[in-house]
């Protein structure tokens, strides 16, 4: 039996952390459906049901990339799920960050190029300047 799904999984793509991610999903959602559909109360149930549905369709998809054969395309996926989950991860350090000193720093965004500029707070009216494209705005912080 292990010598028979070996062979199966020779030339397939197999795990990876977008797999992870896509079946963790799939069975949060999933369980998200069941209790919603449990409420039983109208609306709560067809959000629960369509939950359930798009919970089969995420595992499913999990599924076919297991078993998918074309590993160039699971890799470039798995590659756009990594560089996703990076910036998701730099914006969430950077609204702890923000969070964390609150008190002592403001956080301004560059009217030229966007860039975030953090600067002690309570110093007044100020003259900024951007260390990525050196403009110059004033702000009060
Ligand atoms: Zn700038």
């Amino acid at each position: 039996m292990k010598e028979r799904l070996r062979r199966f999984m020779i030339g397939r793509y197999g795990a990876d952390e977008l797999n992870k991610f896509l079946i963790i999903c799939g069975w949060a959602l999933l369980l998200l459906g069941f209790v919603l559909s449990g409420i039983n109360k109208g609306v709560t149930v067809s959000l629960g049901s369509a939950l359930v549905t798009i919970s089969w369709v995420v595992l499913i998809f999990s599924i076919f990339r297991t078993l998918s054969k074309n590993t160039s395309r699971r890799a470039a996926e798995n590659y756009k799920y990594f560089t996703c989950k990076n910036k998701v991860l730099r914006w969430w350090k950077g609204i702890k960050a923000r969070w964390q000193d609150r008190k002592t720093h403001r956080y301004f965004r560059c009217p030229q190029c966007k860039a975030t500029v953090r600067v002690p707070k309570g110093k007044g009216k100020i003259r900024i300047t951007c260390p990525k494209c050196q403009n110059q705005f004033v702000k009060k912080t």
